[in-house]
């Protein structure tokens, strides 16, 4: 954060530091405005089943076009709209905007084939009052039901679970809303806290899969981690698929899903459409 202890542990700002909450504060102010005025645009990355080939979800992943300063990814903007809790606002639309699209493919592409959209939410978001009931009017406002959604939340937010996330969650299971752990494997958590904390899928952080057809010590902690989270019937998703070689490893053992370069980087609504045909 922008304060420094000076001796006699007084908190004082340095210039760089003001700047930077000066950046920040200016930040937050665009933000809202981008929210406002549809700056804001979700790309869809494709998570492949493994066994089939096929496109089995999208994981929908939040982009700014900034009037100046261009196409942002979210390590730009996702922590201020956390800090300024502007994170509800845009969580909201972005499951919102995910929702409208997901309902229009599962009408003219999909019928009833089993099809989800992944959104991620923050932590903050988890625990704002009403966040389960704005979630389940979301999916049946566009018709969808509620397998359709998935939520990811990081194994680090996870971590510190609290009476008001454990509420959400045990919410979210009754509402029949899928939760994912993002990230898996960055964090110090075990599968068996996932199961009791009422999740569904795991999501196998990418600097676990990352060679893991070549480094035998990667394959070996991949493998671990792929055999408990089927002890525990947790639904694995390797994330950051990026070589044939490593998808292949994935697939022999035994990992349900990839999502990853290898098959596409997040990609406009149009783009994924030509994926899905
Ligand atoms: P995440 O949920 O773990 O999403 C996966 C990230 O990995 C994405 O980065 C994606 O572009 C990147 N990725 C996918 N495949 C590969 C690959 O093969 N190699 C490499 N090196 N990277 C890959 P992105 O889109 O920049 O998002 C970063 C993070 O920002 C996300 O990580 C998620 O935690 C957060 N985020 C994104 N959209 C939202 C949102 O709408 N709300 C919230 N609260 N957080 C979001
Ligand atoms: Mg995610
Ligand atoms: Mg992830
Ligand atoms: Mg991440």
């Amino acid at each position: 954060t922008a304060k420094s202890r000076a001796p006699g542990g007084v908190s004082v700002f340095v210039p760089s530091m003001r700047r930077e909450v000066q950046a920040r504060t200016r930040l937050a102010d665009e933000l809202r405005t981008a929210l406002a005025t549809d700056q804001l645009v979700v790309l869809y990355q494709p998570i492949i089943d493994l066994e089939t080939g096929r496109v089995a979800a999208v994981e929908a992943l939040a982009r700014w076009r900034h009037p100046e300063r261009g196409f942002l990814t979210p390590d730009a903007f996702i922590s201020v709209a956390e800090d300024t809790g502007l994170i509800t606002a845009l969580d909201m639309w972005v499951l919102e905007a995910a929702s409208t699209q997901v309902a229009h493919w599962r009408k003219e592409l999909l019928d009833d084939e089993p099809f989800s959209v992944h959104v991620n939410v923050s932590p903050v978001e988890l625990r704002a009052p009403g966040f389960v009931d704005g979630v389940v009017d979301c999916t049946r406002r566009h018709g969808l039901r509620p397998q359709d959604v998935y939520l990811e939340i990081t194994e680090h937010q996870l971590l510190g679970e609290d009476a008001l996330t454990r509420g959400a969650l045990e919410a979210l299971r009754e509402a029949q809303i899928g939760v994912a752990i993002d990230d898996f494997g960055t964090g110090s958590s075990s599968l068996g806290y996932a199961r009791r904390s009422f999740v569904d899928e795991v999501k196998i952080d990418r600097s676990l899969v990352r060679d893991l057809d070549v480094d035998p010590q990667q394959f070996r902690i991949t493998a671990a981690i792929l055999v408990m989270a089927h002890a525990f019937d947790l639904v694995p998703i390797a994330e950051g698929v990026q070589t044939a070689g490593e998808a292949e490893a994935l697939r022999q053992l035994g990992c349900r899903y990839g999502q990853g370069y290898f098959w596409g980087a997040p990609m406009p609504a149009t783009a994924l459409e030509r994926l899905l045909r």
